[in-house]
């Protein structure tokens, strides 16, 4: 039996993170994952917003950046929105998590994968976790939206969700690559959005609904086929997953034990981007764990949760969009200064400004 002062279940965005700074600051860390590497098997579009690339310096051939959203509504009229200074970064995603793991590695940190976690249980005052071999001061639950460290625990766990269906193409020439499109459309995509995603190297194309509606990828394909000939192209990959939109679970941790990232629904209920929260978060937890186990810091579930935002603002717009607001709505109101204000908002938050014009198309680097 190994000992730990920490051990993380989840090696990705948020377990990650937590892992690097914690071994950066001299824990003892390991993470367990069960797939074989922490790449194999995305399940995200891994768009990361202008504050989630803020928060790592990632290696600029994982990135494409995008300045502009162009939106469309259900009849397919749309506009372009942008912000000053603001962009997205499409990520190869799996080559991000490689690098993330490369820099947990680095950092000090221990990640075994290929290791499904399903039992732990406390032994005087560390947790053990027999199918690893290992024993911990201090337990992550990073393992996503359907977390095990949380229902092992009997800590908070998700109860509201997006479903989420995506497809990876090697190209669609017809797409403008300058643009993240993004369409709305009630009867497709019920409370959330459809998108096509321009990433490096390749396109994706998706869309999530709530509240239990089911996501039909094809009807979407079909309605859009004559913009950008999906049939004509070739599909790399499928992808689907959940995507927790009910706001932090409670409780979020116990006595050596906390949740992060997806587990601790770190995500945000409008537009269900948790990347950014899971860097932040995840990484601000293993400096609070570092600080608790070596400083007398206080628990670490607790001073994050006096961290977190209040979400309210997103509360009110994601019940907004479970209503699902008729698709004559939104043809109605998508070129008016009403609707180009509130859009503006949603993408770019504070940053939004009338009248900026775009930079010159660009080879996306
Ligand atoms: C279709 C889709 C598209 C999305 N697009 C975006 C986007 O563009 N931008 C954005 O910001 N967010 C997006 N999200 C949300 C984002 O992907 C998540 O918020 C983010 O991945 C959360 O990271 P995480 O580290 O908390 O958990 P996850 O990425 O879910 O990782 C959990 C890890 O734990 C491992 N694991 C689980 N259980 C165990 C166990 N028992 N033992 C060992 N290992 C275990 C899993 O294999 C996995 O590697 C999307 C989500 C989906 C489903």
């Amino acid at each position: 039996m190994q000992d730990f002062d920490l051990a993380i279940v989840g090696a990705s965005f948020a377990g990650l993170l937590c892992a690097r700074a914690a071994a950066a600051r001299g824990l003892r860390t390991a993470v367990l994952e069960s797939k074989r590497h922490p790449a194999a098997r995305v399940h995200t579009t891994g768009i990361l917003v202008k504050e989630a690339g803020e928060e790592i310096d990632t290696p600029p051939h994982l990135t494409r950046t995008i300045h502009a959203v162009r939106l469309y509504a259900p009849s397919l009229a749309s506009i372009d929105l942008a912000a000053p200074g603001y962009y997205f970064l499409t990520t190869d995603t799996a080559g991000l998590l490689t690098w993330l793991t490369d820099e947990a590695r680095q950092a000090g940190a221990e990640v075994r994968c290929g290791i499904r976690i399903d039992q732990a249980t406390r032994e005087h005052d560390r947790i053990l976790l027999p199918q690893a071999y290992l024993r911990a001061r201090f337990l992550v639950g990073a393992d996503g939206a359907r977390s095990t460290i949380a229902r092992l625990f009997g800590l908070g766990r998700n109860t509201h969700f997006l479903l989420g269906l995506e497809r990876e193409y090697p190209d669609l020439p017809e797409v403008d690559p300058d643009y993240l499109h993004c369409f709305l459309d009630t009867r497709l995509a019920r409370g959330y959005l459809a998108w096509v995603a321009p990433a490096p190297g390749f396109m994706q194309v998706g869309l999530a609904t709530s509240g239990g509606a089911k996501p039909d990828l094809q009807a979407f394909l079909d309605h859009t086929e004559h913009l950008f000939g999906y049939s004509r192209a070739e599909i790399s990959e499928r992808r689907s997953g959940l995507i927790p939109c009910g706001g932090p679970v409670s409780p979020a941790g116990a006595p050596n034990v906390m949740l992060i990232g997806d587990a601790a629904g770190h995500v945000s209920p409008m537009t269900g981007g948790g990347i950014r929260l899971a860097f932040r978060y995840g990484r601000r937890a293993g400096q609070l764990i570092h600080d608790h186990l070596t400083r007398g810091g206080p628990r670490p579930d607790l001073a994050l949760d006096g961290e977190l935002p209040s979400f309210a603002l997103k509360f009110a717009m994601r019940r907004a969009m479970d209503l699902g607001p008729p698709n004559w709505l939104f043809n109605a109101v998508i070129a008016t200064p009403a609707m180009r204000w509130v859009a503006q908002r949603i993408y770019f938050h504070r940053r939004a400004q009338a009248g900026f014009e775009l930079p010159p198309p660009s080879s996306g680097a």
